[in-house]
Parts: structure tokens; C-alpha cells; sequence
């Protein structure tokens, strides 16, 4: 059977080659053609002697998941579903901003960890994506952002359009660990995406064990899904919680910025109206969080059918921002991009065939 070389961070290509008698440096221009240059076909990377072209597809293939859909949304928000087989859809999304350019990726084709207010979540959980098919999103959004814009001039092959990777789709990435840290070493590889390891960020729900281990393998930026500010609302909120309460999970938060000295958590903050968001709670999480270098990003609620929440009002969440800005804590509010084409977060719903029942079994932990 052909491997797939998208399956291959720089490492393990490398022992490819070896193991076809090739050279080392081949892995670095095969990588520079798969990914900086998005190559499927080995019969068109024309620095390759035509022999090892033969070689390659004979035993190979560079397979990235199927194309199904491509929409852009008013606001230049653009969104690709891919199919991973199986009825399984994902979806990656590309946040365009002035100065950069942000692709949200997924992990998991659905997610076991049942946070009540996340679409993912409410749908259950079906498997893993392979690296492939994570690195796939970028190989796919990289290739279709280098094509020519409507009136516009194409840029160059190696120009990067996509400065900025969060993992912060579909599926909790500690979840998916092996996986997930192999797409983040092609992302930071110079042949690969070329991203340094600030401007790439996983984003977790509070998988402590994990956390620790990611401090070790590959220290990226790192974002934790807080929600609420004491252990009975988050065990509500983020079920995962009952397992690693906030007391380690903040424990983790400062092990993991031993790491990486000079960088600092975001904590992601959902605001639900009546739920979280009141000034007590403000108070609360400043207490939290007095000694962690943080940033906070609080992200009004994307709602979505039968949810059984509410955005917090404009007027509360400034309030809850500006308390917490008093405390000298660098607060942004997350601009809602994309939901007119359901690209904001949490509504990334793709298509999960749920394996864990849960649809059908009712909701653990819900708020109503
Ligand atoms: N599983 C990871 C990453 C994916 S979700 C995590 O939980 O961190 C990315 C962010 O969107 C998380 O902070 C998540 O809690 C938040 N989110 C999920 N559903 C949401 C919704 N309906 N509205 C707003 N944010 C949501
Ligand atoms: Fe999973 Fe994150 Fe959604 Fe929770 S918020 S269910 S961890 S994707």
C-alpha cells in the first residue's frame, strides 16, 4: 500500500528516504514541494531525477482530504468543508485582518469532551484526524489563498498569506496529541509553513496531562478554554473540568510558561448571558488569575439551534472587559467574523457521525 507523505513531519520523511535509499536533502525539497508549493503530483517537482519521480509514485502519494465546498462570507471571512470520508465532513476557516492572516483549524472530527455551549461538542465525537488530514486544512487554504483574487494579481507560489495557525476548530487538539504535534512541526518547518512558535496556537479545554506534555515536546502559543471562574460552574460548563479542576489546571498553566519564559496564557472567557458574566464573576476570575501572565480574549456566545443559551448584551460584556482591564489585565473582545456563512466559533458544526451516542443518550452536564 502507498503511504501518504502529508502523514510526514521533517523527521520521519527523512526515514522515508533512507528507507527508498534516498539522500536526506531530499526530504527537505520534497517537503518544500509538497507544502511551501502545494505539489500533489510527483511528475511536476521537476527538480527530481525523473527516476526517483518513478519511485516516489510507485510507493507514494501526497493525499490531502477531498475538497467539498469553499465559501467566502461578507466580510472576507472564508470557509473550506473537506471531506474525511466515512459521511465525516471538517471544516477550516481564514480570518483575513490587515496586518494578518488567521487559519482555524480542526482536530478531531467532532469532540468527546461535551462542553454544553459548543456545537462540536453537542455533536458528539467520531475519531481523530490523521495528520494528514490536519496539516491537509493548510496545505488545501495555502493553495487556494495563492490563487489569484477576483481583479486582483496572484501571489507568488511562496508568499505566506496564512501568518497565524489557531487550533481552534472542530475537536480538542491534546485530545488528538501525536497527531496534533506533528501537523505543529510542519508548521514551524522553514520547508513546511514556516511559522514561528508564537504565532501558532493550540487551544485546550484543560487536558493537564497533556499540557505538560506539550510544554516538552513543542512549546507553542497556548490558549485555555476558561469559561467560568470557580470549579461548580466550569464542572457545568467544561465537563473536563471534573477531572482536572481549576486548581490544577492553573498549576499546569504556570508549569507550561516555565517553558517559555517571556510568553503568557490567553484564557478564552464565552460570555453567556445570566451564566458567567456578571461583575461577581469578574472579581472572581481576577482572583483566579492574579499570579499567571495572561491575556484574556472573551468571545460572545455563538448561538446555535437549541442551544439553551444567550449572548451576554453588548452593554454587560464591555462591563466585564472593562473590570477586568482595571485590574491590569490585557482584555480583548472577540470580533464575531464569518456567521453569516456559520464560520464563528463554535458553530463549526462539518458533519460528524456520532460513535459515543451521545445525541441520542441526552446531554451530560447541561444548563438549563
Ligand atoms: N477544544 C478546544 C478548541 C476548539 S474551540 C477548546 O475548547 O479550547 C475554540 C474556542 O471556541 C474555545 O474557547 C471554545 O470554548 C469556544 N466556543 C465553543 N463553542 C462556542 C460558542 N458557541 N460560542 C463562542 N465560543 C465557543
Ligand atoms: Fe470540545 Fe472545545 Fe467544544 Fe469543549 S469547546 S466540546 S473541548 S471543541
Amino acid at each position: 500500500m502507498s503511504v501518504n507523505l502529508l502523514d510526514f513531519n521533517a523527521t520521519t520523511l527523512a526515514g522515508f528516504c533512507a528507507d527508498i535509499g534516498e539522500k536526506p536533502f531530499r526530504a527537505k525539497q520534497l517537503l518544500r514541494w509538497i507544502h511551501r508549493f502545494g505539489e500533489s503530483d510527483f511528475s511536476l517537482m521537476s527538480e527530481l531525477a525523473k527516476g526517483l519521480r518513478e519511485k516516489l509514485s510507485e510507493t507514494a502519494v501526497i493525499e490531502p482530504p477531498r475538497l467539498i465546498s469553499d465559501h467566502t462570507a461578507a466580510d472576507g471571512t472564508r470557509k473550506w468543508l473537506l471531506s474525511v470520508g466515512g459521511g465525516n465532513g471538517i471544516e477550516t476557516v481564514f480570518i483575513p485582518e490587515i496586518s494578518r492572516g488567521t487559519l482555524c483549524v480542526s482536530s478531531q472530527v467532532g469532540c468527546a469532551l461535551a462542553c454544553d455551549f459548543c456545537s462540536t461538542g453537542r455533536q458528539g465525537f467520531n475519531r481523530n484526524l490523521t495528520v494528514a488530514e490536519i496539516i491537509g486544512q493548510l496545505w488545501w487554504a495555502n493553495k487556494a489563498l495563492a490563487e489569484a483574487p477576483e481583479g486582483g494579481s496572484a501571489s507568488s507560489r511562496t508568499e505566506r498569506v496564512i501568518t497565524n495557525v489557531v487550533m481552534m476548530g472542530m475537536g480538542e487538539p491534546l485530545a488528538n496529541f501525536e497527531n496534533v504535534v506533528t501537523a505543529l512541526d510542519l508548521m514551524l518547518d522553514d520547508n513546511a509553513y514556516g511559522l514561528s512558535r508564537r504565532r501558532v496556537t493550540v487551544s485546550t479545554s484543560g487536558l493537564v496531562p497533556a499540557l505538560d506534555r506539550l510544554r516538552e515536546r513543542c512549546p507553542v502559543a497556548l490558549a485555555v478554554s476558561l469559561h467560568a471562574p470557580n470549579d461548580a460552574l466550569r464542572d457545568r460548563l467544561v465537563p473536563i473540568n471534573r477531572k482536572y479542576p481549576l486548581r490544577e489546571l492553573l498549576a499546569a498553566c504556570k508549569r507550561y510558561l516555565q517553558a517559555a519564559p517571556r510568553d503568557f496564557i490567553t484564557f478564552e472567557y464565552v460570555m453567556l448571558d445570566g451564566i458567567n458574566d456578571s461583575p461577581a464573576h469578574a472579581r472572581e476570575l481576577i482572583q483566579l488569575t492574579a499570579d499567571i501572565p495572561c491575556k484574556f480574549n472573551l468571545i460572545p456566545f455563538n448561538p446555535f439551534p437549541n442551544s439553551g443559551y444567550e449572548r451576554s448584551p453588548r452593554d454587560v460584556i464591555s462591563r466585564f472587559r472593562d473590570l477586568l482591564m482595571a485590574a491590569g489585565l490585557v482584555t480583548t473582545v472577540r470580533k464575531t467574523r464569518g456567521d453569516d456563512i456559520d464560520a464563528a466559533c463554535g458553530q463549526l458544526a462539518g458533519k460528524v457521525l456520532d460513535r459515543t451516542r451521545r445525541s441520542s443518550r441526552g446531554l451530560p452536564g447541561s444548563v438549563k
